[in-house]
């Protein structure tokens, strides 16, 4: 997988292996050593992840975080912490991020869930068309053509925006399962998904292809 990734981590021996890593596994890297630097960098430069230490000197993690969304900067982010109890993962889901692991970590998952944020990432230039309005991945919300805003859950969105991405393509229910539910257990929960989406923003957001899985209605 490709992609460039601004690595924001003040451990300087964490962050060179981080750069080797990422380097090796084919993505560009980009480190800053501290969130002033950080923040700096995320917002004039495109990235499609970021990787994010909560303790950073000069402005805090979280706190860079919510700046960024607050400057409209939809990309994933992937938080870093050393902190493991629900309150701390659900401030850092809160501010903003896609993900949070907690320190110390094995590679193998920090790549792994690095190649699953990316992958839910297929569009954050911005708005995809969905039946009926406009799906705004950073913010979450489709804005119906004949007015008004929907609010989408995390998951909702990721699965729309996926189906968003590539309009009559279909998805099987594993594929989907895959690509937006990484720790769930059973194709069921797509089902589920999908559900909530059309209970939302009506049955034709997105079509059964029997025997196959789904894809973005209307087509
Ligand atoms: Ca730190």
């Amino acid at each position: 997988m490709s992609g460039r990734i601004l690595v924001i981590e003040d451990d300087a021996d964490l962050a060179g292996m981080l750069d080797r890593v990422l380097r090796d596994e084919g993505y560009a890297v980009k480190l800053a050593a501290d969130g002033h630097t950080g923040l700096h960098v995320g917002l004039t430069r495109p990235f499609d992840a970021m990787i994010v230490d909560r303790g950073l000197p000069a402005v805090e993690g979280l706190d860079l975080i919510a700046r960024l969304r607050g400057r409209g900067v939809g990309t994933p982010i992937l938080v870093l912490s050393a902190r493991n109890s629900t309150e701390d993962r659900v401030e850092g889901l809160d501010a903003g991020a896609e993900d949070y692991l907690t320190k110390p970590f094995e590679l193998t998952e920090l790549l792994a869930r690095l190649r699953a944020l990316l992958r839910r990432h297929l569009d954050h230039a911005g708005q995809l068309a969905v039946p009926g309005g406009l799906l705004d991945l950073s913010t979450r919300t489709v804005q119906r053509t004949a007015g008004g805003r929907v609010e989408l859950s995390e998951r909702e969105a990721a699965l729309l925006g996926l189906l968003a991405a590539r309009p009559g393509v279909v998805f099987s229910r594993a594929d989907l399962l895959d690509r937006v539910f990484d720790d769930a257990e059973s194709e069921t929960v797509v089902d589920t998904y999908v559900h909530y989406c059309r209970r939302k923003l009506g049955q034709g957001v997105i079509s059964t292809v029997r025997g196959l899985g789904y894809r973005l209605g209307g087509a």
